[in-house]
């Protein structure tokens, strides 16, 4: 398939070779590739879907000549996973993950180095330099390795050991740099130009942003797949688009290619609507989103990034805050940043109620979306696509503190023991101790498990279910319970009727209760409440810090 680089400054078009970076005409460092979209058009309406689900199912649209299946590890495909419980608890029930885990280096940056390297490869380009936080060097380096290719990988002394020491393994030259990410940027620069090697140049590099596009390709058809294609008001039937697109950023290469993946699906009369791009950063460096706030044109740059978070570590973003802004602007989309602790507490949700454990990088994501749903940016019937990678090695020790485990020693055996005596007096070591009890009293069998996974998500508690007044008010007095959390609207016996019960008895007088409501309450219901409960909560409203506050303070 043929293609052009057009420049995005002066617009003057060149053929492809990876080692030319710059325009020949005006300097820019800014070009994009450009393809026949109506011939693709037309192949695709016919080809597409008896294609195998990877990136190269696209290969007309991507800037390779002669895909070289010997360098493919399978990249691209990865599922995307309608995240139900999460869904239910943030009122938003259109959410899927896009599960970028399942690449070959669990990162979406194996799409990133499945192209880039296959471009080099193809030019007979034989060694490169990458800069990186962690992620887009051990991309590169698996796929460097499968090419033959000498990868020279700067990281900064921050990227933690363990990936450090698997892109050696992949026998990458690492360079560690103490400073920052951008320092490291810099010697990484001055390296490539002194030995005149090629350089991935993030968000500039034309193979870059070609892969990210894949993503966008794969979301318009697996929602298609789930949903139906949408009729437009011109009556076409086209492939489904979400409502929003949302991953973490430190270069903004990722939504910059995402967002030309739906602008040329657009363009070939694929899809009618290109998702509004919700970019979130670590608060500690975020010249994006900062600078987006203050309404600034040009991104002010952070020089000492605060964050725990080095996959995100971009102070200077350069010219691709401009781009990624008027992307951003174009889609109504929005920046968000969030603090660390935010990120780390959002992958410990997002672990215990999806099953899906991510890294660090990816908890930022999360938590934006948690910020800007909370901020009614993101609405409730929106259907939201959100980026998640893997990598959790080293965010244990953030998440988890140092309590996590339970040690079993295996006692040596003695000529009494049996092996067997030993095995279960070393178990009873393990014996929980008692973790609070929190009975909730709730008639909706949906509510009530959305409750205990909330619970569950955030610490270890013994939880008992009644699906009624009459029954509730039985399981507190024989359970007695640390708290009760309590709906209203109930058969049998409502709310109101089993407070007074559970007043009138001392044993039970002292438990403290929070009511949950589907119905917002009148006056008069609220006045008879008065005193006799600790809070009040609306349903729908539960990722609400203040609930799960609430709980941990009235079970101490
Ligand atoms: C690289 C990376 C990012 C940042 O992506 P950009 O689009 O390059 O800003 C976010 N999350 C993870 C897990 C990454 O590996
Ligand atoms: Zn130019």
């Amino acid at each position: 398939m043929s293609f052009v680089i057009k420049c995005m400054d002066c617009n003057h078009t060149t053929n492809y070779y990876p080692s030319s970076t710059t325009c020949p005409r005006c300097d820019s460092q800014w070009r994009e590739v450009e393809y026949d979209y109506e011939e693709v058009k037309k192949i695709w309406e016919t080809q597409l879907k008896n294609r195998n689900f990877n990136l190269w199912r696209y290969k007309e649209l991507l800037p390779i000549r002669n895909p070289n299946p010997a360098l493919s590890l399978g990249e691209g495909g990865t599922p995307l996973i309608q995240a139900v419980n999460l869904g239910l608890m943030l009122g938003c029930q259109n959410l899927y993950i896009k599960d970028e885990r399942q690449g070959p280096t669990s990162s979406f940056k194996d799409r990133q180095a499945s192209i880039t390297i296959s471009a080099l490869k193809e030019a007979g380009i034989t060694e490169m330099v990458a800069a990186s936080t962690g992620n887009v060097a051990i991309a590169y380096s698996a796929y460097a390795a499968r090419a033959g290719i000498k990868l020279w990988a700067f990281v900064t002394s921050l990227v933690p050991a363990v990936k450090m020491r698997e892109i050696a393994l992949y026998g990458s030259q690492v360079v560690k740099v103490t400073g920052s990410y951008d320092q490291a940027k810099q010697v990484a620069s001055e390296f490539a130009r002194q030995r005149n090697l090629y350089q991935d140049m993030g968000a500039r590099t034309i193979t870059s942003i070609e892969a990210m596009k894949t993503i966008a390709f794969e979301i318009a058809e697996q929602l298609t797949n789930l949903h139906g294609p949408v009729i437009t008001e011109d009556g076409r039937s086209v492939m489904r688009t979400p409502d929003w697109y949302v991953q973490a950023i430190s270069g903004g290469m990722g939504p910059i290619g995402v967002y030309k993946g739906f602008r040329e699906l657009k363009q070939m009369g694929m899809i009618d609507k290109i998702p509004a791009l919700a970019p979130i950063q670590a608060a500690g460096c975020a010249p994006m989103a900062d600078s987006w706030k203050q309404g600034l044109e040009t991104a002010t740059p952070v020089k000492n990034p605060k964050t725990h978070i080095e996959t995100l570590a971009t102070g200077d973003p350069g010219r691709a805050y401009q781009v990624l802004k008027s992307r951003v602007d174009e889609t109504h989309g929005a920046f968000e940043s969030v603090s660390d602790e935010d990120a780390f507490r959002a992958m410990h949700v997002l672990a215990k109620m999806e099953g899906i454990s991510a890294e660090p990088a990816a908890g930022v994501a999360f938590a934006g979306l948690f910020q800007l749903i909370r901020a009614g940016i993101i609405k409730p019937t929106d259907t939201v696509v959100i980026n998640c990678t893997g990598h959790t090695m080293p965010a244990e020790q953030f998440i988890l503190g140092d309590n996590w485990t339970r040690d079993v020693v295996f006692p040596t055996a003695t000529k009494l023991d049996t092996p067997e005596d030993g095995l279960l007096s070393a178990l009873n070591q393990v014996a929980p101790e008692r973790f609070p009890k929190i009975a909730i009293v709730e008639d909706t069998l949906e509510a009530r498990r959305l409750i205990r996974r909330i619970l569950q998500s955030q610490g270890s508690f013994t939880i008992l279910e009644a699906s009624n007044g009459r029954e509730g008010l039985d399981l507190i007095q024989k359970e007695l319970p640390d708290l009760v959390i309590l709906d209203m609207m109930m058969p049998e016996m409502d709310g109101f009727s089993v407070i007074e019960a559970l007043k009138a008895n001392p044993q039970t007088a002292s438990i403290p209760v929070i009511v949950a409501t589907a119905k917002e309450l009148t006056m008069d219901e609220k006045k008879r409440l008065d005193g006799q409960i600790q809070a009040l909560m609306q349903k729908g409203d539960f990722l609400n810090d203040e609930f799960l506050d609430e709980v941990r303070s009235l079970i101490k």
